[in-house]
C-alpha cells in the first residue's frame, strides 16, 4: 500500500469528485491539438500513484503553473499532439507543486516537499538512455503538456522522482519561474561546456538578444556568472523590463532607435557569449555579426514560420571562420539543469532579493479561468509571466 497523509486543508472542491464509473476526477485545462482555439475546461480522471510501476509514483498537488509562446502556438493548433489513446491534451508545462502521496518505494521526496517537473520524457536514443533526454535524436519526442504527454494544467499529477525536482521552501514563490530559467541554464552551460575547446576561456561581454522572460532570466544567470551584459530589446526604456536589467547591474539598449545593433556593438561589444531569445530568426544573423573571436552564439528561439531574409553570407561566413566562432542550437533541459536552476535561483534571491518575484506579473486565479488565462497571454501588456493559480498552498 503507498503510504498516504492526507494533507489537511487541501481535501477541498473536486478532490471528491467522481464520474459516471465512480472513478476520481479532476479539473483540467485542455486543447484538441490540430484544431485552433479549442481551449476548453474539462473533467479527467484524477491520476494515481499505481500509474507509475515499482512504488515508485509520487502524486503533486499542483499550486501554480506558468503560461508562454509554446501555450500560446498548442491553442492556435500550430504545435503539439494529444497523448495515444486520447483526442484531448492537457497544456501547461511550467509547474509548481507539493507532494501529497508518495509509493512505497520512493525514497528521494516526502510528502509536503516543494516539487517542480521536467518537461520532457525520454525515447529511445542514447541521449535518451543516459538522462539526457533534452539532446534526443528521435523525431518522435515526448514532452508534458506539449507534445504526446498531458501537462500539468491540472489539480494533480503523477510522475516518477526522477523527473520531479525538489525546491527548497525559500524559493516557493518564485519556483515557478524554475522551467524558463532551466532553457537559459542548458544554453549556457552548453556555451561553456563547448567553449572548453579553447582552453583558457576568460569571457568577459555577453549579449542578450530580447528582454522577454527568457532574456531577463538569461540577464540574471549571465550577471552571476560575472559578466559584463547588454541586453537588446524592441521596446524604448524604461519600462518594467528595462528597469529590472539595469537593477541587475546589466544595460538595456532598445534597437528602435539606433541602426539594430552596429553603434551598440562598437560601444558594447564584441560579445564573447550571445544567447539569442527574441523569437525572430533575422537576429540570429545580426548576431553572428555582433559576436567577438573566438565567441559563441546560442540560439533557443523556437520559431515555427518559414520567413526569408537576405544576408550578407561571405561577411558572415568570412568573420567566423577567421574569428574560430561557434553557433549552438538548444531546446528543453533535463534534470541536471533544473538543478542548477534551482541553485542560481537561490544565488539570486541572496544576490538581488526580491528580483525574480517582480518576474511573476500576472496571476490568474483558478483553472476554471482558463479564458482569462489566455487572453491574459495573448494580449495583455507589459506581461512578462503569465502564470495560474491553481490552488493555494494549504
Ligand atoms: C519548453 C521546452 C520545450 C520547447 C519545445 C518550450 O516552451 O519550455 O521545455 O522543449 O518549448 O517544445
Ligand atoms: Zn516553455
Amino acid at each position: 500500500m503507498p503510504s498516504t497523509i492526507k494533507p489537511g486543508a487541501s481535501s477541498r472542491s473536486s478532490l471528491s469528485k467522481t464520474d459516471r464509473t465512480g472513478q476520481a476526477t479532476m479539473n483540467a485545462i485542455a486543447v484538441y491539438p490540430g484544431q485552433p482555439n479549442t481551449m476548453h475546461l474539462r473533467d479527467v480522471p484524477k491520476p494515481s500513484l499505481e500509474e507509475v510501476p515499482d512504488g515508485k509514483g509520487v502524486l503533486v498537488k499542483v499550486l501554480r503553473v506558468g503560461v508562454d509562446g509554446t501555450d500560446k502556438e498548442i491553442n492556435a493548433a500550430e504545435y503539439g499532439a494529444a497523448p495515444p489513446g486520447d483526442d484531448y491534451l492537457i497544456t501547461g508545462h511550467e509547474s509548481f507543486g507539493r507532494v501529497v502521496a508518495v509509493g512505497d518505494n520512493v525514497t528521494e521526496l516526502a510528502v509536503g516537499d516543494y516539487v517542480v517537473a521536467t518537461v520532457r520524457r525520454p525515447g529511445s536514443s542514447i541521449y535518451d538512455r543516459i538522462g539526457t533526454y533534452d539532446m534526443t535524436t528521435d523525431d518522435m519526442y515526448y514532452e508534458r503538456g506539449i507534445n504526446l504527454r498531458h501537462g500539468y494544467l491540472s489539480e494533480y499529477y503523477v510522475d516518477d522522482p526522477e523527473y520531479i525536482v525538489k525546491v527548497p521552501p525559500g524559493l516557493k514563490d518564485v519556483a515557478v519561474l524554475l522551467e524558463p530559467t532551466t532553457v537559459v541554464e542548458k544554453g549556457i552551460a552548453q556555451a561553456y561546456e563547448i567553449q572548453r575547446r579553447l582552453r583558457v576561456w576568460r569571457p568577459r561581454k555577453a549579449a542578450v538578444m530580447g528582454a522577454g522572460t527568457i532574456g531577463l532570466l538569461a540577464a540574471l544567470v549571465l550577471r552571476l556568472r560575472g559578466l559584463d551584459v547588454t541586453v537588446f530589446g524592441r521596446t524604448e526604456r524604461p519600462y518594467l523590463n528595462s528597469d529590472l536589467i539595469e537593477e541587475l547591474g546589466a544595460r538595456y539598449e532598445s534597437t528602435v532607435t539606433p541602426p539594430i545593433l552596429g553603434e551598440s556593438c562598437r560601444r558594447f561589444g564584441p560579445f564573447d557569449l550571445i544567447f539569442e531569445a527574441t523569437g525572430a530568426s533575422s537576429v540570429v544573423f545580426e548576431s553572428m555579426r555582433a559576436l567577438a573571436k573566438n565567441g559563441v552564439l546560442v540560439l533557443s528561439s523556437v520559431t515555427g514560420g518559414d520567413r526569408m531574409i537576405e544576408v550578407p553570407a561571405d561577411r558572415i561566413n568570412l568573420e567566423f571562420v577567421l574569428g574560430n566562432k561557434v553557433m549552438v542550437g538548444t531546446v528543453n533541459a533535463n534534470r541536471e539543469y533544473f538543478e542548477t536552476g534551482v541553485k542560481d535561483m537561490t544565488h539570486a534571491e541572496s544576490q538581488y532579493p526580491g528580483w525574480l518575484s517582480r518576474l511573476l506579473t500576472h496571476p490568474v486565479q483558478g483553472l476554471e479561468n482558463w479564458q482569462l488565462l489566455l487572453e491574459t497571454l495573448t494580449s495583455a501588456r507589459g506581461a512578462i509571466k503569465v502564470y495560474c493559480e491553481v490552488a493555494e498552498d494549504a
